[in-house]
């Protein structure tokens, strides 16, 4: 088949091992990036997800100019763009990986309609997982509910398939329609606006050569203390893989062989990684199984839950002005870098919900709008989990305890130190409660209570009461 291909790029924002790229191959193909904002509704990319796509835009943008078929880009409705632009350069196909947000169904199904009315169709490739989430079923045929059964049955089905070469060159249409150019997408940082992620890119190098560089990187070190360094928040014990996998620019099965290739033999040297990939596929899959997930409660008792919604105490979370230090040092490395470490990410996330009682899609909001690597699945899936109203979900009456959670994952203050200089002469002793701390240690750190650093917004002993007098009153019983 010679006739023009259109090639929607939307979370796959990758060359290698991109199915729907390779399916294309030989074919004129015109490839495409729309921001659609409108169709995604709330769930539009969030600032520090819109800094990513910036970068990562331009990167994908390089690569496919210098094989020949430059990125077109566009912004409005793709209900509209696609079909349009299909029209324009006589496309019989339009290729895309598939989606799992809901809005984005919706949407797909939409444009398959429009462009089947016109003799086209709309080609859906399997890229963002490793397994389509409606392939993976219980013995009884029902979807996974429990992440352990799942991640059994995905480990039964075998090793994911090799992944796919990129391409060499590519084959442009004969008449490119014009686009937008990337600063015409109105994406981040905006002109004229304070640059609130000015220290975002000592962190990150979006784009795919960003994300074999960050798994290399990952490969030659880290992975082999992965099961031991995994939840020490002051060093660099994780991949930083996550906002790389949100934008498709690497594919979860390139991480997965890769990984496996460093690690040869049995599957269990790499399983405590290998299970965290597979965690965000679960993810995935309850959002498939259950789209609501992003909005409500997916225990359905948890949706008369006696919230205590606060704009200050809120505000205090977010701003990491809890008095909590872990709680405020990781919303702090949040704010600065667009990204916290997941233990802080749930130790922060279950002070927000069970100390402060605010509602756990106030806390996914913020970070919707915060964390570069802000996905719709894993983001609402680990709220819930926390929240206690998910799908396998912690129960509500574990409470985590800040003070001592702190103390055991950083206990030398590493991460601390780093994210709260005002604290950093504090003694290890009382680094993480600083409000019992005697006076003259803490003059001598300079530390004024009230004055550099808040008091806990609510003690940790009133916070768990309160806590599980709200759950109390939802009727017990996890
Ligand atoms: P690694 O430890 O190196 O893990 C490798 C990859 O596995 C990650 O890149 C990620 O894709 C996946 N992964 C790891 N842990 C989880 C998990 N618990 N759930 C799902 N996937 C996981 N992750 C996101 O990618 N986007 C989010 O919006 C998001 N929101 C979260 C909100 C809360 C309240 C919590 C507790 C966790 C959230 N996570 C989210 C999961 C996890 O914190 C991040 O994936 C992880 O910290 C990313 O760092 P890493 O790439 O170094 O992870």
């Amino acid at each position: 088949m010679d006739s023009p291909a259109l090639l929607w790029f939307r979370q796959d924002l990758r060359l290698a091992d991109n199915p729907a790229l390779h399916a294309v191959a030989g074919r004129p193909v015109l490839p495409v990036f729309v921001l659609d904002d409108e169709a995604a509704g709330v769930w539009a990319p969030g600032g520090a997800a819109r800094w990513w796509l910036r970068q990562s835009l331009a990167a994908l943008g390089a690569e496919l100019a210098m094989r020949g078929a430059p990125l077109l880009l566009a912004r409005g409705r793709a209900e509209i763009v696609i079909p349009a632009l299909a029209g324009s350069i006589g496309a019989t196909e339009v290729l895309a990986g598939r989606l799992y947000e809901p809005w984005a169904r919706e949407r797909d199904r939409r444009i398959a309609e429009a462009l089947a009315a016109a003799g086209r169709r709309l080609r859906l490739c399997t890229s963002a997982v490793l397994r389509e989430p409606a392939k993976v079923m219980s013995g009884s045929g029902k979807p996974y509910a429990v992440y352990t059964p799942f991640a059994k049955a995905v480990a039964a089905l075998g090793e994911p398939d090799a992944p796919l070469p990129g391409p060499e060159r590519l084959q442009p249409v004969a008449a490119p329609p014009p686009g937008e150019t990337l600063g015409e997408l109105g994406l981040y940082p905006v002109p004229g606006e304070p640059d609130w992620a000015a220290a975002f890119g000592t962190l990150w190098t979006p784009g795919e050569a960003g994300a074999q560089a960050r798994l290399a990187r990952f490969l030659s070190g880290p992975v082999a203390g992965y099961g031991a360094q995994r939840n020490d928040p002051g060093m660099e014990g994780t991949s930083g893989l996550s906002p790389h996998l949100r934008w498709g620019e690497i594919s979860p099965r390139q991480v997965w062989h890769a990984v496996r290739r460093a690690q040869p033999g049995d599957l269990s040297v790499s399983w405590p990684f290998l299970s965290e990939i597979l965690w965000r596929e679960f993810s995935y899959h309850l959002l498939w199984h259950r789209p609501e997930m992003p909005e409500r409660a997916l225990r359905e008792r948890f949706t008369g839950f006696p919230w205590q919604p606060d704009a200050a105490l809120l505000r205090a979370w977010q701003h990491g002005r809890t008095g909590y230090p872990i709680v405020d040092a990781g919303m702090r490395q949040l704010w600065r870098l667009g990204w916290m470490h997941n233990r802080v990410r749930m130790i922060a996330a279950s002070v927000l919900v069970k100390h402060l009682l605010q509602p756990w899609q106030a806390g996914a909001a913020w970070f919707w709008d915060t964390l570069v690597d802000a996905d719709l699945a894993s983001n609402s899936a680990s709220w819930q989990w926390v929240a206690g109203s998910g799908s396998d979900a912690a129960p509500y009456f574990r409470i985590f305890n800040p003070v001592l959670q702190g103390e055991k994952f950083d206990p030398a203050g590493r991460y601390v130190r780093r994210f709260l200089p005002e604290l950093a002469r504090l003694p290890d002793r009382w680094l993480h409660r600083p409000w019992e701390a005697p006076e003259a240690v803490l003059r001598g750190a300079g530390v004024t209570l009230g004055r550099d650093y808040p008091r806990p917004v609510v003690g940790p002993a009133e916070g768990r009461q309160r806590a599980l007098a709200a759950f109390a009153a939802l009727g017990g019983g996890a």
